[in-house]
């Protein structure tokens, strides 16, 4: 739920907004972990499956158990904050300038993530790791989140200009049915010399292709009549999801896929890199500390058997084993 739990569109499409949906944040988070320099990579393959699964929880809390602190962490509506210099730098600074109430409706992303990193970074130092793990793998939804262009803006569902339905095509719609085609397989993580400048730099940067992404489905819009824009079963009624929306016909996703030009696997790509990117900065940061006594020793020479194999795998742009629930 981004505002509401059901959007109501002009062809009457409703969507619960997931936010790049299962497949997505699972093969990011999954990816993430493959792209990391060894010894980090080591500790983070032996709860491979464990970040994998994690990747959706803030998305659980939202939905599932309806905690009203969660939303706001998914998204900044940009164009409600105003002029770009004069966006607070830290989440002190935004509950300063704005009360909850505003926070809550325009969203608070990148201050959060900002955040995170820095919980992140003390977790690494301390050792601590269930901490470690739980706010990594959360990060690593939130980071995801930001690479949606609509996560950026006010008109997160195209609502403001007759494209209801649109955000869930985007992201989870379109990597459900063509994700077996992308390629996950990305450079190892870097490091990141300014977190606060990288972060700002990705939201800008998503920011900027939302008006693509708009822009481009109303010229595919215009190649549909109204009842060809459904999904609809053989006998001509309207098909709905397991969340009981309404949601696009194969023939959209697929004009509307081919019109974007690989896009959404591009942002998922992207995903990926600034998620291990930012992982191993918080773990450089924190002074590289050694994490191999973390587990036991029986578990890490166990998982190493496989390591190479999902190693080799992953090169050639495929993750192990993955069977993710699907949205649509
Ligand atoms: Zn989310």
């Amino acid at each position: 739920m981004k505002k509401t739990f059901f959007i109501l569109g002009a062809f009457g499409i409703s969507s619960v907004l997931i936010s790049w949906g299962i497949f997505g944040h699972e093969h990011i988070n999954k990816s993430s972990v493959m792209a990391l320099p060894q010894p980090m990579q080591t500790f983070f393959y032996n709860h491979i499956d464990y970040v994998t699964q994690e990747s959706t929880v803030p998305d659980l809390r939202k939905y599932t158990l309806a905690d009203r602190l969660e939303n706001p962490r998914h998204f900044i509506d940009l164009e409600n904050y105003g002029a770009w210099d004069s966006l607070p730098k830290t989440m002190k600074e935004a509950k300063a300038k704005y009360d909850d109430k505003f926070l809550t409706s325009n969203g608070i992303l990148p201050w959060f993530m900002e955040e995170m990193m820095e919980k992140l970074t003390k977790a690494f130092k301390e050792k601590r790791k269930t901490d470690i793990l739980f706010i990594a793998a959360d990060l690593g939804h939130y980071m995801g989140d930001a690479h949606m262009p609509l996560h950026t803006s006010a008109n997160f569902d195209g609502q403001m200009t007759n494209q209801k339905g649109i955000h869930a095509l985007w992201e989870a719609q379109l990597p459900e049915k063509y994700g077996n085609t992308y390629s996950f397989n990305v450079p190892e993580a870097k490091f990141i010399d300014n977190v606060h400048n990288e972060i700002w730099r990705i939201i800008a940067a998503s920011n900027k292709l939302k008006d693509s992404l708009l822009t481009i489905d109303n010229e595919v819009r215009k190649g549909f009549t109204e009842d060809k824009i459904l999904k609809k079963d053989a006998e001509g009624k309207v098909v709905k999801n397991k969340f009981g929306s309404t949601f696009y016909s194969d023939e959209y996703a697929e004009k509307l896929n081919t019109a974007l030009k690989g896009m959404v696997e591009r942002q998922l790509r992207k995903s990926i890199i600034d998620v291990s990117n930012l992982w191993y900065t918080a773990w450089v940061n924190a002074g590289k500390p050694d994490l191999t006594d973390l587990d036991s020793p029986e578990l890490t020479k166990r998982n190493q058997k496989h390591y190479q194999e999902d190693l080799e795998l992953w090169k050639k742009g495929k993750l192990y084993g993955m069977d993710s629930e699907k949205d649509f």
